[in-house]
């Protein structure tokens, strides 16, 4: 997949996990896109956690969170192995299919 933009939110607090509401280690906005039922192109950005404790098992999570092990804070432009691995994640937290009715909803309401 090519085009894919990726950016790293960083604000003065590190990010809060949804999952488990401990300290994540990244947040990222991932962007995704699709073509609804009325075959109309959907695009926007989601926001997604890494948390070293909900995302350990995932295949392509794990080696992010240990590169945050090793170098413990991101500097991503300085860095194309982190790129990678941050792109590889990315993919695999692209927004899922049954979320999409929820995310159209949400844009819906803001239109
Ligand atoms: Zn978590």
């Amino acid at each position: 997949m090519t085009g894919r933009r990726i950016e790293i939110v960083s604000g003065p607090e590190p990010p809060r996990c949804p999952r488990c509401r401990r300290e994540g280690l990244l947040l990222a906005r991932v962007p995704y896109g699709w073509t609804n039922a009325g075959g109309v192109a959907v695009r926007g950005r989601g926001e997604v956690v890494l948390c070293a404790a909900c995302d350990a098992d995932a295949a392509r999570a794990a080696p992010l969170i240990t590169w945050f092990h090793v170098h413990a804070t991101v500097e991503p432009a300085d860095s194309e192995e982190f790129l990678q691995l941050l792109a590889a994640w990315a993919d695999e937290v692209s927004v899922p299919p049954l979320d999409r009715k929820r995310w159209e909803d949400e844009i819906e309401q803001l239109t």
